[in-house]
């Protein structure tokens, strides 16, 4: 079974059940399948063949799981493109997927521009704008497409950064994406009577792959998706539609949770209320959970299709700062350095091997051979594991700051920062942040002025990284900075120094 045959299935079986609720819009799964047929011929028409992919860089809308659903049933390969970099940050994204045609709107059409000139691939907009629209690219009759697609064919390509803050596109199949649908399916009780809210930007692997394809097409539920969304728009369709399902990360069930009226709103029982994506304080979940709300963790990355381990609610009771067991048909392992196990309650490497794992990084053979190693995925996070097998994730071992749910690697920064003029050393670290959880800070050392020195950095981060990953701080230092024994910077000495933000 792939994902397609869901597709079919829910639009032959279920044709009027709501599969997408957008405003006052919705949309059955008969339609949904229907327009997903319409687009996919469409896409063949251009040129679009099984393995080619289809790059999607859109605001959260309909049209977005239309083309991703006409992609695979083709049999090309969906690549989410975030509307939050900028266009020189997409371009060798860009350039590594070589997508054959992108779905845009046109307002995002100009991040597309840099790579657009360098491989020509065709560009379509979902909104009424100068460029082709997407109405051109619907082939209202025909038959279905009928592309043979096999379980373990791409289906999307992930990108997620690297230590070395390059982006690399984690390959995930058929086969991979669904598996975790089908462990949540098992462990929270997820059916198609579900409703389930989409808290972020669809075109992120924790919406695409855990909700969409995980918690919506799998089940056949329901998938509430706000536009441009923000706490309280979210707190607004949990209540307004009635939400059972949903997992998004920390920082949107605090800001949700600081809402005025927040213990007024009438919600539904929840069967699933996932927060993960970045480390989770046991007191939000014991809050939401005092209010009868059954908020628990759960551990998952990009590389795993979006999960790892999953919490139920009866067992979080007991276990606070705990993440769960591993999902259904899922083994975890702590290792040491070593790759050897280590006992119950000891710290090392969490190591996942499941049928979920990504295929490997797309054009990297030797990061995938660093990375799944002997059948198991190297998730760099550091936890360990009670004698029942629940994980607890203790720390990362790959340096990343978590920002707002988005991880930021300091590599990347670094290597736009430390060539600026007057920088003599740099170092970028996070520090704990009230509204963001985490915001990445730069430790510099200059011999000269260190404010116009800061000044520049400034502005480059402006002028060369998304705003996410700007750093909102900056702090000089006489002396340079501290390094290990073999010359390396010693960020654990500073993260210890840099604990909260400079006020
Ligand atoms: P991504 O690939 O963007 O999904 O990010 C995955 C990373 O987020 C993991 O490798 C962890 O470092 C972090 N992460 C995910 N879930 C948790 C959690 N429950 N607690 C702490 N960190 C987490
Ligand atoms: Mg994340």
């Amino acid at each position: 079974m792939n994902i397609n045959d869901l597709v079919r299935y829910w639009g032959k079986n279920r044709p009027d059940h709501a599969a997408i609720i957008f405003g006052d819009d919705v949309q059955g799964w008969a339609e949904l399948d229907a327009v997903s047929d319409a687009l996919a011929r469409g896409l063949a028409a251009r040129g679009v063949r099984k393995g080619d992919r289809v790059g999607v860089l859109m605001r959260n809308r309909p049209e977005l799981a239309h083309v991703i659903l006409a992609t695979l049933k083709l049999g090309a390969i969906s690549v989410p493109l975030n509307f939050r970099l900028l266009a020189s940050e997409l371009a060798p994204l860009l350039q590594d997927a070589d997508p054959r045609v992108v779905v845009t709107e046109g307002e995002l059409a100009h991040l597309l521009e840099p790579g657009h000139k360098a491989l020509g691939f065709e560009i379509f907009a979902a909104d009424s704008s100068d460029l082709p629209g997407y109405n051109l690219l619907m082939t209202e009759s025909g038959t279905a497409p009928i592309t043979e697609v096999d379980e373990d064919d791409g289906a999307f390509i992930c990108y997620t950064s690297g230590t070395t803050g390059v982006q690399k596109g984690a390959l995930l199949t058929h086969r991979s994406v669904l598996a975790p649908g089908q462990a949540q399916m098992i462990t929270h009780g997820i059916s198609w009577r579900d409703r389930v809210l989409l808290a972020a930007p669809l075109v992120y692997t924790g919406s695409v792959i855990s909700i969409f394809m995980q918690l919506v097409v799998y089940p056949g539920a329901t998938m509430v998706l706000p536009g441009d969304f923000d706490a309280e728009r979210c707190l607004d369709a949990l209540e307004r539609h009635q939400v059972t399902a949903t997992t998004t990360v920390p920082v949107v069930w605090e800001r949700m949770a600081a809402l005025p009226g927040f213990g007024r709103r009438r919600l539904a029982d929840f069967k699933f209320a996932g927060a993960g994506g970045a480390p989770v304080n046991p007191d939000l979940l014991k809050a939401y959970q005092a209010r009868g709300i059954p908020v628990t963790q759960v551990y998952g990355l990009t590389e795993a299709s979006g999960l790892a381990s999953t919490m139920r609610y009866e067992d979080a009771l007991t276990r606070p700062g705990f993440a769960g067991l591993p999902l259904v048909g899922t083994a975890i392992r702590i290792a040491d350095s070593e790759g050897k196990t280590v006992p119950a309650g000891e710290v090392g490497e969490i190591l996942v091997r499941g049928s979920h794992t990504m295929h490997g990084y797309w054009n990297r053979p030797q990061e995938t051979a660093e990375t799944l190693v002997d059948g198991w995925l190297r998730t760099g996070d550091l936890g360990l594991q009670d004698d029942g097998g629940f994980l607890k994730v203790v720390d990362r071992r790959k340096d990343m700051v978590i920002s707002g749910g988005l991880n930021i690697y300091p590599a990347e920064i670094e290597k736009v920062l430390s060539s600026v003029e007057g920088v003599v050393d740099l170092a970028v670290i996070g520090v704990a942040d009230d509204r963001w959880g985490e915001v990445p800070m730069i430790v510099f050392h200059t011999d000269q002025d260190p404010s116009v020195v800061a000044g520049r950095l400034a502005s480059t981060a402006r002028a060369s990284l998304a705003r996410y990953k700007q750093p909102k701080h900056a702090v000089a230092l006489a002396q340079p900075l501290p390094r290990t024994f073999s010359g390396k910077l010693a960020k654990p000495v500073l993260r210890k120094q840099f604990t909260r933000t400079p006020s």
